[in-house]
């Protein structure tokens, strides 16, 4: 057919499964979408968003990014034989201190954000490149961009998501294949819902420092008023999916909430970085501040 095919992996809920939704209801029907699923069995939720519009611009496929045989089933389940826009979405939280994570937990968040994606791009690279055309989309995080204590493993696993685009988008440019990351802030999504938290009380935190363990619950508290107060709905997320995915001449990366955070903007400012580690400390324990300046 004439219409985009798109390939979106982690639709059984949040970003993936709007951006899915909302990419499949496009009312002139340029796009095919092929919504993957780790496992079949959490197709509930996306089944209840698709109605008999969908009929013909959505397909749902069993896809674990870990999984390379799945990856490659998917892949070939693909009708038109070729994607022309894969966004790379798949993706799990970790939280706590970074002493007590077990180290089977810290793999499996590397596994998926990282290789999972890894794996991803290799298996849709070689058709991209030879008919010189695709788009690729990553859903970043500004935990790619800048550290949060507490989420060490996650932001070492999106700053890694980062370079690897990064990379991909110098050579991609001989090719007329465009990498976009869409950067997310909090989302309301299924995300924290989803992400392996230390919970206060959990006897792995039994042998943790005193002082480690007051700052983690201070950021646990942090995290909530942010989450509360700052996350966007995954509608605000599509619009910028679809800006990135409309234009012409894409953005190597987008901010969901229109401009660079001030955050992010003392990493190029400020390149020694004591800058930001201060303002971010700052930010999250308000309090020690100055005790700490003395
Ligand atoms: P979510 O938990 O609702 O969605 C994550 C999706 O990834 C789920 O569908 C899950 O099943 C899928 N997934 C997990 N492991 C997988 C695997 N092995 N194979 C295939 N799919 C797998 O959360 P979300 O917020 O929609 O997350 C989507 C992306 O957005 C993630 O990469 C996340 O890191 C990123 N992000 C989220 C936020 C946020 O605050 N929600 C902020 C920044 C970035």
């Amino acid at each position: 057919g004439q219409w985009f095919v798109v390939l979106i992996t982690g639709c059984s809920s949040g970003i993936g499964l709007s951006l899915a939704v909302g990419l499949a209801s496009d009312p002139e029907k340029n796009y095919k979408v092929y919504a993957t699923l780790k496992t079949l069995n959490k197709k509930q939720r996306l089944l209840k968003s698709v109605t008999e519009f969908h009929r013909d611009t959505l397909d749902i496929l069993q896809m674990d990014v870990t999984d390379r045989a799945s990856i490659m089933s998917a892949r070939d389940r693909v009708q038109e034989g070729r994607v022309d826009i894969l966004v790379c979405n798949a993706g799990v939280g970790l939280m706590g201190p970074l002493e007590v994570q077990d180290s089977k937990v810290m793999k499996d968040v590397m596994e998926v954000n990282l290789f999972g994606t890894l794996q991803t791009l290799q298996a849709f690279l070689p058709d991209m490149k030879s008919r010189r055309e695709g788009h690729i989309l990553v859903t970043g995080s500004t935990g790619g961009l800048h550290g949060l204590p507490f989420n060490e493993v996650y932001c070492a696993s999106k700053f890694a998501i980062e370079g690897l685009c990064e990379s991909l988008a110098v050579l991609l440019q001989h090719f007329n294949i465009r990498v976009s990351i869409i950067e997310c802030g909090p989302v309301n999504t299924d995300f924290m819902l989803n992400l392996q938290k230390t919970e206060i009380g959990d006897c792995a935190l039994d042998a943790l420092d005193s002082h480690t363990l007051s700052l983690y619950e201070r950021f646990l508290l942090h995290c909530g008023t942010v989450f509360q107060n700052a996350a966007q709905d995954t509608e605000d997320i599509v619009k910028v999916y679809l800006d990135a995915i409309r234009s012409p001449e894409p953005a190597f990366r987008y901010f969901t909430s229109g401009t660079v955070p001030p955050l992010v903007k003392l990493k190029t400012t400020q390149p020694d970085g004591l800058e930001y580690i201060r303002a971010m400390g700052e930010l999250i324990f308000p309090q020690d501040h100055e005790e700490l300046q003395q």
